[in-house]
């Protein structure tokens, strides 16, 4: 195997990126570390680690950012220009992008040695680092592109929202109240993010598109068959499954994700078929005649 292996796990929010990312991780040789390119923003903000120091503080970020010799400013500054334009357009930004790789390449190096894995896996959702898959120096990429139903998805966004809402935390509440026109909204970002994956999973030099309801179906089975194929096999009854559909996690070094990257103890898997129920017959319609019937198959297995 030789190089330093990079896992992306690619897909639309809420589509089981930190459950599997946390799963996989576990394995002998790997090791999950949340959104690496929100590396930059915690740690000039001195944000907590999942293992609950601050990220300066922290053994494996604090010693892999502090070994660094890039000011963090400036790489903020250049993600920031990069995500602007990143959905507009990629042209006229080559060099850009040659000095943004360079930097998450010099990261994932110094992750590397002070985790001592060999696979890094990274839950890095944001376009420019999309696209620089395949494209980091030193990196061999490898890349897990997540399919969710995208009615499932769509509807775990909108719980969110409503929290959000409810606790005044949303940051455009207007907005957020325009019913079906928020679902066609999520509706086409899934496609499009799908679509984004899809191009992520050619340019990588191995990648493979993991249903999320296929793999929740038969976790123990999908995950170290993933973790086989990644160069971390599974030795008899090694890795985080202590039972066929429950983990235990320990608490890791994951600097950013959703807010289930602090959990630790036994977690039970199971496929969460709560919208078929709670979202309406016209919602699903719609979701599905925007993001695609036949992709909501392949999440599922089929
Ligand atoms: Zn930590």
């Amino acid at each position: 195997m030789g190089s330093l292996a990079v896992l992306s796990l690619f897909g639309f929010p809420r589509s089981g990126s930190t459950v599997i990312g946390r799963v996989l991780g576990a394995y002998e040789g790997a090791c999950f570390l949340g959104e690496v390119s929100n590396a930059w923003l915690a740690w000039s903000r001195e944000r907590r680690c999942g293992c609950g120091a601050r990220v300066q503080e922290c053994p494996v970020w604090g010693r892999a950012m502090g070994s660094l010799d890039h000011d963090p400013a400036e790489t903020l500054r250049l993600q920031a220009s990069l995500r602007a334009t990143a959905s507009v357009t990629g042209l006229g930004q080559r060099r850009a992008y040659e000095r943004y790789g360079q930097r998450l390449g010099e990261l994932y190096r110094a992750l590397a040695d002070a985790t001592g894995a060999r696979v890094l896996v990274d839950s890095s959702k944001a376009l420019p680092d999309a696209r620089l898959i395949g494209r980091v120096p030193g990196v061999r990429a490898c890349v897990v592109h997540l399919v969710r139903d995208p009615r499932a998805a769509v509807h775990s966004r909108s719980v969110t929202r409503r929290e959000r809402l409810a606790q005044g935390r949303h940051p455009n509440p207007v907005a957020a109240r325009l019913g079906s026109l928020v679902t066609a909204q999520d509706a086409g970002a899934w496609r499009a993010t799908d679509h984004v994956g899809r191009r992520a999973l050619r340019r990588a030099r191995w990648g493979v598109e993991v249903g999320y309801e296929d793999w929740a179906a038969n976790p123990r089975q999908r995950s170290e068959a993933l973790a086989s194929l990644i160069g971390c096999p599974v030795a008899d009854g090694a890795g985080p499954f202590v039972g066929p559909a429950t983990v235990a996690l320990e608490p890791g070094h994951v600097v950013s994700g959703n807010r289930n990257r602090k959990a630790s103890g036994a977690t039970a898997i199971a496929v969460d078929e709560r919208w078929r129920t709670a979202m309406g017959p016209v919602a699903q319609g719609l979701v599905l005649a925007i993001a695609g019937s036949r992709r909501a198959r392949a999440a599922q297995g089929r």
